[in-house]
């Protein structure tokens, strides 16, 4: 197997979102930005909600993910999310929306703690969202 290139695979709990090669990979982890190269060393993190970019020469995609699992073995990377989108798959719309309604229930202070870290997870993926779409 040639090491000079990454192969990455992202799945979530529909699909398998992609499967491909990669020069570079930049994801969010939660100790802060990590750009992997092939050969990275052996690794298993957690990732936070951000966007995974997918470098191949010129080229960048970028996957906005929520929350998951990364392992990096053999230059191969799995990442496991709940959610993965493309900014063209993202509507701007319902993001917008999410955000203004986690905003609401955050300045509302009227939910249970619970209630209120899941307002700020909801805020935090809808504008990574909108983030994405924009560019
Ligand atoms: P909402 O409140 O709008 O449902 P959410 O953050 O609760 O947002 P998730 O539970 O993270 O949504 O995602 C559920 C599914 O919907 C996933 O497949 C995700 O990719 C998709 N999804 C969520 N928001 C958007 C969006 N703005 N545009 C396109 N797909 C979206």
């Amino acid at each position: 197997m040639s090491e000079k290139r990454l192969k990455l695979q992202i799945s979530t709990p529909d699909k398998d979102f992609y499967d491909g090669d990669a020069d570079m990979v930049i994801v969010n982890s939660v100790t802060g930005e990590m750009g992997i190269l092939p050969k990275h060393l052996p690794l298993v993190t957690i990732l936070d909600i951000g966007i995974i970019r997918i470098k191949n020469g010129n080229d960048e995609k970028r996957v906005s993910i929520d929350s998951g699992f990364m392992e990096i073995k053999n230059s191969e990377i799995s990442i496991l999310t709940d959610s993965a989108e493309w900014p063209e798959d993202i509507d701007l719309g319902r993001a917008e929306k999410a955000r203004q309604r986690a905003e609401e229930r955050i300045n509302a202070k009227k939910d249970t703690h619970t209630d209120f870290l899941r307002a700020e997870m909801s805020l935090k993926r809808a504008i990574n969202r909108i983030r994405n779409a924009k560019g």
